[in-house]
Parts: C-alpha cells; structure tokens; sequence
C-alpha cells in the first residue's frame, strides 16, 4: 500500500503542478488583460420568435491574448471566479454594455434591449445593486432596457437574500433571466417567489426538439409553465430551421442561435442589424 501511495503520489504531483501553475498563469495574464483592454464585448442578437425582429443583444465577453489569441469565456470565467477577480471582470462587462447600449439607443438601435450575465459571486456582492444603480443613472436606460441572466443556483444558495437583491434591481427597471433554466436544480416554486421576468431554455433541449419526443415534451412544458406564469420564454442554440419553426407554433417568445447570428463585436452587430432590418 505504501509503494503503491508513493507511485499514486509520484503520478499526481506533476499533473497536479501543471494544472496549478497553468490556473496561475492564466490569472496573472488576466489581471494584466483587466488593466490593458484585451477584453472585448461580443453582442449576440435575441430574436422575437414571431416576427423574427431584433429586440435586443447579449453580451458575452471575449479576451484577446496577446499570444494566445482569442480565448472565449469557457477557458477563463472559472479562474476569474476562483482568484476573486470576477467582480471586476464582472464590473467592467456590465458598464461597457450599458455604455454600448446607449450608444446604439442614440443611434440606429433606439429600442435595443441588452442582456449581461452575471457570475454567482457577483451576485453575492454586496455592492452589486450599487454598482448596477450607478450605471443605468449614468447611461440613462430606460426601464426594461437592461436584464442581467442569472443561473438557478444563485436563488437556491441563500434565498432570503437574493429575494430582496431581485426586489432592489427590480425596482431599478431591471429584468432578470433564469439562464440555463432545466439544467440545474430547479424548484418550481422559486418562479413564483422570485420576481424573474424570463426563463432562457438550455441549448441541450433545443438541440434535438425537432427529432426527440422527450426533448420536445419538455420545451413543450417550459413554454407553458413560464407563460402560466406571465414569464417571457427565450430559446437559446437554434441552428436549424426546424427547431426555429417548432418554436414558433409553440409560442416561443425570443430566440437566440446561430441560425440568425453568432455572437458579434459590436459594430458587425450594428451593422448585422441595420442590413436585416432594411
Ligand atoms: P451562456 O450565457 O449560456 O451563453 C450562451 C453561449 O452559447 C455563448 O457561448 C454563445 O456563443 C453560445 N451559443 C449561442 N448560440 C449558439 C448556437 O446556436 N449553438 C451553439 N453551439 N452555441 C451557441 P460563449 O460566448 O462561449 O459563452 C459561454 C458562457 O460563458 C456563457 O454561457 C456564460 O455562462 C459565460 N459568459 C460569457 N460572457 C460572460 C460574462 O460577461 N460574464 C459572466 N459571468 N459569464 C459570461
Ligand atoms: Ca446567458
Ligand atoms: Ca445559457
Ligand atoms: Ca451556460
């Protein structure tokens, strides 16, 4: 057993200091991203599944590495989230979308809507109802105009707390999605006690809706469910004309997907806009 620890032992470490010293790397690298502007907002246009219109963007963020390349979120929210860095990523995000927005709102987009994902640890700041008050005064949006997508897991960890953080952005006009709904550890019952406004059905139900019963079965309840709850019903990874049509006789409300657009830097989304809208 001894020999045995000591081979398990000689195997891990290496693994083990790699994976360190890569996490390391990448959040010194992101700090100095942070303080250079190597991060970039990409825009991806949410559709009204009726009369396939743009409403609004989402914004997700990307980071341009100075040797890496184009890092998308997937490789770096996690890090940012485990070195306390995400406020500030989270920060920056949430002001270079209000500022966008009103940017566009001044010009050819004067309706856009803008959607900004929020990290569980931004949400637990205690300054981020502040934070949040400060930009939509400085950018003027009007209310309706900002919604922040939150995951089911951060009204389950604590909440009493997050009741009244929703009241407060609530009051401030803004809009809350329950992004990824049906992949986390849903409770019913939180719609109704928590003031959402929208449910975004995961990619990995949308997927097969045009093939899989069972996928359908549940798209087909999402739909009805947030309806019954006054609830808009987004569908987020649309890629076929299929899945586009079948939400459609469902009622979908807004749809998102690479079948319209991938997500876009801002002034391809401008112009991505200006063209289809003629
Ligand atoms: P998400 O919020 O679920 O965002 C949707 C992701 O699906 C985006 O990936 C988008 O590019 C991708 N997507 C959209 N339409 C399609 C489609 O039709 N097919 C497929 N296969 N994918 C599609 P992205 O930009 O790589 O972002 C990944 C995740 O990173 C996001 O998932 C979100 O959880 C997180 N993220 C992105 N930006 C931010 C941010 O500013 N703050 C925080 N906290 N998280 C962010
Ligand atoms: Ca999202
Ligand atoms: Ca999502
Ligand atoms: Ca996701």
């Amino acid at each position: 057993a001894k020999a045995e620890g000591r081979n398990n032992y000689r195997f891990f470490l290496p693994s083990m200091h790699e994976r360190v010293k890569e996490r390391k790397t990448i959040e010194e690298d992101l700090r100095n991203a942070l303080e250079h502007d190597q991060l970039e907002l990409y825009y991806q246009p949410k559709i009204d599944c009726r009369t396939e219109r743009v409403v609004g963007a989402e914004a997700l963020v990307r980071w341009h590495h100075p040797e890496r390349g184009l890092i998308l979120p997937g490789e770096f929210i996690s890090v940012a989230e485990e070195c306390g860095l995400i406020n500030r990523l989270g920060a920056w995000v949430l002001e270079k979308a209000c500022r966008q927005t009103r940017i566009w709102r001044d010009s050819s987009l004067s309706d856009l809507r803008i959607a900004v994902n929020l990290s569980p640890a931004q949400f637990q700041d205690a300054e981020l109802v502040d934070s949040v008050t400060k930009i939509v005064k400085e950018t003027a949006l009007p209310h309706g105009t900002l919604e922040l997508e939150i995951t089911e897991s951060i009204l389950m960890n604590n909440p009493e707390k997050a009741v009244s953080t929703l009241k407060e952005l609530k009051e401030l006009g803004v809009l809350i999605a329950i992004d990824d709904f049906g992949t986390g550890y849903s409770s019913l019952n939180y719609l109704k006690r928590f003031p959402v406004t929208s449910i975004k059905i995961d990619r990995s139900f949308v997927n097969d809706i045009h093939v899989d019963v069972d996928d359908k079965a549940i798209v087909d309840a999402v739909i009805g469910l947030g309806h019954s709850l006054n609830l808009e019903v987004v569908a987020e990874g649309v890629e076929e004309v299929e899945q586009l049509v079948y939400l459609q006789e469902k009622g979908c409300d807004f749809i998102q997907g690479f079948l319209f657009s991938k997500p876009l830097p801002a002034s391809t989304f401008e112009s991505w806009v200006t063209e289809r809208h003629g």
